[in-house]
């Protein structure tokens, strides 16, 4: 079997022939640009070709060569100038400043001369780009680099800075994996006879997701999952469940090196805990996900990491692997269709789950098979996305979540939720207690930011004036969504771009000191990190607060089966808490203990079946994943009765011949 390695040369033979069909190809460019242009020369660099020129003016003078040039080769072509007619950086950089006018403020101009580029940060991109463009334009017909536009966080934010200069200063490596990439996704292979999906993680359970999708020349995994809590508990204490951490990746019988393409859904830990460890044992590839999932999957794998450290463990990688995964990831946004090998193409869609959440569709062969993994998505109102997007090109089957597919899994209507989390509050803090909501960082604690923030601003009943505490990760987090304000809702999205982003309002006050000072002031409302209370923020809130029956926890999202959360939200009457020595002790839990559901960032069982419905065109074929066992039997039963087709539950380890 033909394999990928990329940081070497493909093999004699291969390269033979994959460097006659890359000339043929670069030729037939060269013969559609005007000879004023001064090709120098093409190349594919990951999934796209760059054509460098040495007079790129005038493909700016006249767009249309260079779209003519695309549609004759049906690939996307990128031009830049050739090094040699680059402006110095010095000037460019006067050049830049002249035109773009100073309400852009600009944070920084870098060049990246590897990519012939430049990377304007500013807080306001549109002031950059101009009207149509124009300033970008005219950047680049001066300066002939070609612009790049970053947006400066309205937060300030350390996870985004961090993966922003890692790349600024990697941009040689960069370059280099690029090119190799771009060698092996352009390498012809033969015509495939089977197309096969294997399941090694996360199906009839939550947690550890992974999907092995291949071909005789092919092989990609989406996503890569840890359990967290296993993970964390298990692994760290060897207190068993270590089996049930991670993906099968050990009984698919093709080793890390086979693999073509990591592609992730979201940055949520159990679809990326794991791809860290394969680049510690040796994998090189690339790992496909949107812009913003790269800056999420820094915060939360060095988050985990450090989870582990602090609570005495051994962490499955550290921070030098999750630099090493950073540097592989190639980013798309959502419709731009993506080469990854010559007979795969991948395209993101929109999942309305997390920031940058997506739908993976995947084309394999000529129209030989079309399949749609949903990732975890929200078909349904939420204050922060648009609902999962159901419009496809094709699609033979779909491999779908079930998280809350169960029959007893259908939420109240959002407004009722947001009315009932605001009445618990008001009443707790008119008792003088205290309400802690645990959260993820990552989804669910927008959501309710935005939530809180509405009602404390805008209606009578509930402005409180209470302080509304923001502890642990949700505010990098946060501060991450601020930069992506084009990944948001349409209105969200005007609030952010008009400089009122309701993440900074006045309503919440950060934690910066001793968490215990929290508990001698008065009143208040506590969002902190660690959905399922199984460390962090969260825990050590829930251990001062348990033993106060003036006091209020509220559940909003999932609690995993053995979590601390799902035994909290289920009554338990006492609890053992690791003190400041760490030593356990046993807590009360005299608080009052309630779960408001309808704020979930996944689907409830109406709207899962609906997504199925709306999907057009229809599937042919229904795999459950992502769901309790019964959750994901049962919804598979119930589509498939419905909609007449093909729907099974598959079980971790099972293999399935789509084609
Ligand atoms: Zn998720």
């Amino acid at each position: 079997m033909a394999r990928r390695d990329y940081l070497q040369e493909p093999m004699e033979g291969e390269k033979g022939i994959a460097k006659e069909k890359a000339e043929a190809l670069f030729d037939k460019i060269r013969e559609m640009l005007p000879s004023e242009a001064g090709f120098v020369k093409a190349e594919f660099e990951g999934p796209d070709i760059i054509v460098y020129l040495k007079n790129s003016k005038v493909t700016y003078e006249n767009e249309t060569i260079i779209r003519g040039a695309a549609s004759a080769i049906k690939k996307k072509i990128i031009v830049r100038s050739d090094s040699s007619a680059l402006m110095p950086p010095e000037e460019a950089k006067v050049v830049i400043e002249s035109l773009v006018p100073k309400e852009a403020i600009i944070a920084s101009i870098r060049f990246v001369p590897e990519f012939s580029e430049v990377y304007i940060e500013a807080l306001k991109p549109g002031l950059v780009i101009g009207k149509g463009g124009s300033t970008l334009k005219s950047i680049g017909m001066q300066t002939r680099w070609s612009p790049k536009i970053l947006r400066t966080p309205t937060m300030s934010c350390e996870t985004l800075s961090k993966v922003r200069n890692l790349f600024f200063a990697e941009s040689e490596f960069r370059k280099k994996f690029m090119l190799n990439l771009g060698k092996s996704i352009s390498k012809p292979l033969g015509k495939s006879e089977w197309f096969k999906a294997t399941a090694l993680g996360g199906f009839r359970e939550v947690g550890r997701s992974s999907l092995l999708l291949g071909t005789p020349h092919s092989n990609i995994i989406i996503d890569c999952g840890l359990a967290p809590e296993p993970a964390v508990r298990g692994i760290e204490a060897n207190t068993g469940d270590v089996n049930k951490a991670f993906p099968y990746l050990d009984s698919a019988n093709i080793s890390i090196n086979e693999l073509d393409a990591v592609i992730l859904t979201h940055a949520h830990m159990d679809h990326i805990g794991f791809v860290p460890y394969l680049f510690k044992y040796g994998y090189e590839g690339p790992v496909y996900c949107t812009p913003p999932t790269k800056e999420l999957a820094a915060l939360l794998l060095n988050d985990y990491v450090k989870l582990v450290q602090r609570s005495g463990g051994t962490p499955l990688y550290g921070e030098r692997d999750i630099r090493n995964m950073l540097l592989h990831m190639v980013t798309r946004d959502y419709g731009e269709v993506t080469n990854i090998t010559d007979e795969l193409k991948l395209t993101y869609h929109n999942a309305g789950h997390i920031l940058g959440s997506a739908a993976v569709h995947l084309h394999v062969g000529e129209g030989m098979y079309n399949v749609v993994h949903s990732g975890d998505m929200k078909f349904g109102y939420t204050r922060l996305y648009d609902p999962a997007s159901t419009k496809y090109p094709r699609i033979d089957s779909l491999f779908m979540e079930s998280t809350y597919g169960g029959p007893g899994d259908v939420t109240q209507n959002r407004g009722l939720a947001e009315h009932e989390i605001m009445e618990i509050i008001k009443s707790t803090i008119q008792n003088g207690g205290k309400v802690l909501i645990p959260l993820f960082a990552v989804g669910r604690g927008q959501e309710i930011q935005l939530v809180l923030e509405n009602y404390m601003t805008t209606q009578e009943q509930y402005k409180l004036d209470v302080p509304v505490y923001l502890d642990g990760m949700i505010l990098e987090a946060s501060a991450i969504h601020t930069a992506y304000p084009e990944y948001l809702k349409e209105s969200l999205r005007d609030r952010i771009l008009n400089n009122r982003s309701p993440f900074e309002s006045e309503v919440f006050e950060v934690i910066k000191g001793e968490r215990s000072e929290i508990n001698e002031r008065g009143p208040a409302v506590i969002l902190a990190s660690g959905g399922m209370l199984n460390g962090g923020a969260s825990l050590d809130y829930f251990r001062m607060l348990a033993e106060d029956p003036k006091n209020a926890i509220i559940f909003v999202g999932y609690n995993s089966v053995n979590s601390m959360g799902r035994r909290v939200q289920n009554g338990i009457h006492e609890v053992p808490l690791p003190d400041e020595d760490g030593k356990l002790m046993p807590v009360k839990v005299n608080m009052s203990v309630k779960t408001v559901e309808g704020f979930s960032g996944h689907s409830d069982r109406r709207q899962l079946i609906n997504y199925v419905e709306n999907l057009r065109p229809r599937t042919r074929a229904v795999f459950t994943m992502h769901g309790e066992e019964q959750k994901c039997e049962d919804l598979a039963r119930t589509i498939g009765r419905i909609m007449h087709i093909d729907a099974r539950a598959p079980m971790n380890l099972d293999s399935v011949r789509l084609k």
